[in-house]
């Protein structure tokens, strides 16, 4: 275990200090890949990694499910990943959230559902009320283990951007040949869901954005069908001017998590 800029590594791990999120409050964030790479089973057209040009390695998660040798390997790391939480949290103001997320999948990683679980039962030990949450497109959560690691987490947000069949494919780009409907199922056999809808504009190609009537009409539909406990609909940020991707506005976002309100749905828009 070492330090870096206030962050604690563990292995590729990373333990960031508490800090505010504008989705979570005061949250630790749990990185259990490499800051430097990105490995995801999806190639969004606006992920941080993707604009700087480095596609990553997607193809590793055709690993799962990981085999014993790997998860006996990760089993050390996975002790002092916990410890590198215990130190994360301990003193100063309560936490709101611990948050498993990066640009690595959290369920790539061979022990995230025991790193779940012991963050579990810390939690218990301290007393603690911290929601222990995760992000991802959930394209692994039909294997046993990544599974359990859903069940085990308070919320796990999946993310749903686009209800067009051929945008999804074109702009969310799934490694392994997922199709909408696909992910759509896998989504239904999951239970209570937690969904992250991202709205973005591109100036140079209408037919590569999120933001058309279209999708909302049918991304609305869908999101009534899924039923979800909770809906994020946020925007992009921090985009280089050089690129053609913009942020949808403030008020266009608020339409649109009004809409979700008046369809039955709990939904927030985060600008
Ligand atoms: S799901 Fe997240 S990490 Fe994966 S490509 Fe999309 S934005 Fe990047």
């Amino acid at each position: 275990m070492s330090h870096s800029n206030d962050k604690i590594m563990v292995g590729r791990s990373e333990v960031s200090p508490p800090r505010i999120s504008r989705f979570f409050g005061r949250t630790l964030f749990v990185n259990l890949g490499s800051a430097e790479e990105k490995c995801c089973t999806w190639h969004c057209v606006y992920c941080p990694k993707e604009l700087e040009g480095e596609a990553g390695a997607g193809e590793i998660n055709k690993k799962l499910p990981h085999g014993d040798a790997e998860r006996l390997e990760a089993g050390a790391d996975a002790k002092q990943v916990i410890a590198a939480i215990r130190a994360g949290v301990a003193g100063g103001a309560e936490l709101d959230s611990i948050v498993f997320t990066s640009t690595t999948e959290p369920t790539n990683h061979p022990m995230f559902a025991e790193i779940v679980s012991m963050t579990r039962d810390l939690r218990l030990t301290l007393g603690a009320s911290w929601l222990l949450q995760s992000i991802g497109p959930g394209t692994q959560l039909d294997e046993k283990k990544a599974l359990e690691a859903y069940r085990l987490l308070d919320r796990f947000w999946v993310k749903l951007d686009c209800a067009i069949g051929e945008l999804f494919e074109s702009t969310l780009k799934p490694t392994h040949g997922e199709t909408l409907q696909g992910y759509v199922a896998k989504l239904r056999s999951l239970g209570p869901l937690y969904i992250r809808v991202t709205l973005w504009r591109d100036l140079a190609n209408k037919a590569l954005q999120s933001w058309t009537p279209e999708n909302l009409e049918k991304l609305l539909a869908l999101l009534v069908s899924l039923n979800p406990r909770l809906v994020h609909v946020s925007t992009l940020k921090n985009i280089a001017p050089t690129s053609n991707l913009r942020p949808v506005g403030d008020e266009d976002l608020d339409t649109f998590a009004m809409r979700l309100h008046e369809a039955g749905l709990d939904a927030e828009a985060f600008a």
